[in-house]
């Protein structure tokens, strides 16, 4: 498994449509200061599902959009893919290449695409649990994170070995049942208070059944 091509369109300074092929081997991404480079990390972050807009050194979400510039108009949305060869079946996903994308408009519709195919953010968090790409894996290393495994705070060391260690989806899958069956036992409290409210009208009913019965027998 390895990541084959990131296209970009209308990122930060991505403007025009720009495909960047990885081969076998290192790619190193070089050029003058502010032409763009960590915009590509910052890309590949954004379509694998980052939410904090700090991490992507903006201050709001569309600031990912190109802005424009003197010759250029701004333009109205963002789209960032990430193709990954996936032949030895390392993403739990049947198809020998997956392409996921997501896209931003000005008016904050959004959009999360796997192999073209509309998607929650979830279902492109769940791909790549445990496989170390995600958003939160340790493939993308920024200065921030080595900080983070070299961290005294064990909470900040324990989310990167937990990744490593495959765990992750387990752990994100307990909480999300803790958090159900907390609102379960809500819902259960609520059941039994319109319960006791019903049990206390059963006698007054009963009582005027009766008188009904006796009525209409009279
Ligand atoms: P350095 O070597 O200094 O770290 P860099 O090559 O990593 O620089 P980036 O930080 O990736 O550069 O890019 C910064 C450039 O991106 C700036 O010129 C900035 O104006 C431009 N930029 C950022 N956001 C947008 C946007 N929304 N629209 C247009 N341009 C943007």
């Amino acid at each position: 498994m390895y990541l084959k091509k990131i296209e970009l369109q209308g990122f930060k300074s991505f403007a025009d449509k720009t495909e960047i092929e990885l081969r076998d081997g290192i790619t190193t991404v070089v050029g003058p200061n502010g032409s763009g480079k960590s915009n590509v990390s910052d890309a590949i972050r954004w379509v694998l599902g980052e939410q904090s807009i700090k991490a992507l050194r903006g201050t709001k979400a569309e600031d990912v959009i190109f802005v424009g510039t003197q010759s250029r108009k701004s333009l109205g949305f963002a789209e960032v893919s990430l193709t990954i060869e996936n032949t030895n079946g390392k993403l739990p996903i049947e198809f020998a290449e997956v392409t996921v994308t997501r896209r931003l408009y000005r008016s904050g519709e959004t959009g999360y695409f796997i192999n073209k195919t509309p998607c929650r953010l979830k279902d492109i968090s769940e791909l790549f649990m445990d496989t170390g790409i995600g958003k939160d894996g340790y493939s993308i290393i920024g200065q921030g994170k080595i900080d983070e495994i070299l961290s005294n705070k064990s909470e900040d060391r324990r989310n990167i070995f937990e990744e490593a260690a495959g765990i992750v989806k387990y752990r994100t899958r307990k909480l999300e049942s803790e958090k159900k069956l907390e609102q379960t036992k809500l819902n259960l409290l609520r059941i039994n208070d319109i319960l006791t409210e019903i049990e206390a009208n059963i006698e007054p009913l009963q009582i005027q059944s009766d008188k009904a019965k006796k009525f209409l027998r009279a």
